[in-house]
């Protein structure tokens, strides 16, 4: 019998949740909004839809924050306030019955897109999530790397400008607070966009209808992307890179700028060997690589 795994996308608006094969092709989706839930509700309705699946191996639960892989605890969400220290391994499993792993949203993804996008074919891999906030997940000889105390990966805080913005984190000069959605809002200002025109969409509509203000503030984002991937090339020299998240829809108006900055803040035969892409799989990557994720970590 070919094997299923159960992926899960815990997100601040809403939670998906997916049986795939064991190469990532959807069987079966659910998805529901978080509304005010508890954590308690949310992963009764959690286990409520995953019994409704036919047989499966095992479960992967991706979330936004920093998750203890090793426990299967979320520590603390940017996204959801209120869950600290929640032991979701245990919780699920005992609801389940199932082996369950647990990790980062974008550690998830990551895999998602080695799996889906790299077809497996690329063994040094980066994912870099570009949403409200930027997180990145790094695969290295065909493995998820995850760090000392699996805080890896938080492409978003790598510093770009030594004195620059202040970041949520409390650092300054993180990526993310040139190319987060505060970060995007900034670039916009200065290119005279106000009040309710400065959201991602907005401006991506504005450019694409010629607007040549609101092209600058995306080719001006394509910019910051790179200073932050070039280092990052020249740290993993990685065979391939994916975008994914929200404004990665919109990487039509970022590329060109992107790719300039970059060839010139790479080493050449590095940049030479990367593939640089927006996922195919925007919508599910989060949960099928949560499930991927699982089935990772069950064949090691
Ligand atoms: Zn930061």
């Amino acid at each position: 019998m070919s094997e299923k795994y159960v992926g899960v996308d815990i997100g601040g608006t809403k939670t998906l949740v997916v049986l795939v094969s064991e190469c990532g092709a959807v069987a079966a989706e659910k998805e529901f909004l978080m509304k005010d839930r508890s954590a308690g509700e949310v992963f009764d309705t959690i286990s409520n839809v995953i019994s409704g699946f036919e047989d499966f191996n095992a479960v992967g639960v991706g979330i936004a924050g920093d998750v203890d892989f090793r426990l299967g605890k979320l520590r603390v969400s940017p996204n959801l306030p209120g869950w600290k220290n929640i032991s979701i391994r245990k919780i699920l499993s005992e609801k389940i019955g199932k082996r369950v792993a647990v990790d980062n949203d974008a550690n998830c993804a990551a895999v998602g897109s080695y799996y889906l996008d790299g077809k497996k074919k690329y063994s040094n891999f980066l994912t870099v999530t570009l949403g409200t906030g930027i997180g990145g997940g790094i695969i290295i000889d065909n493995k998820l790397y995850r760090g000392s105390t699996g805080s890896a990966g938080e492409v978003g805080h790598i510093t770009i400008n030594h004195s620059g913005h202040l970041c949520a984190c409390g650092n300054y000069g993180c990526l993310e607070a040139y190319i987060g959605t505060s970060g995007i809002r900034n670039i916009a200002s200065e290119f005279g966009f106000s009040g309710n025109e400065i959201t991602p969409a907005c401006l991506a509509a504005h450019a694409r209808s010629g607007n040549k203000e609101a092209r600058k503030v995306y080719e001006k984002f394509g910019y910051y992307l790179a200073v932050g991937l070039g280092g990052l090339i020249n740290v993993f020299n990685p065979d391939m890179i994916t975008l994914s998240g929200g404004v990665s829809n919109n990487y039509d108006l970022f590329s060109l700028s992107m790719t300039r900055e970059i060839k010139k803040r790479s080493f050449a035969a590095a940049f030479k060997h990367v593939r640089i892409k927006k996922t195919d799989y925007a919508r599910h990557l989060g949960a099928i690589g949560a499930a991927l994720m699982a089935r990772m970590e069950l064949n090691q």
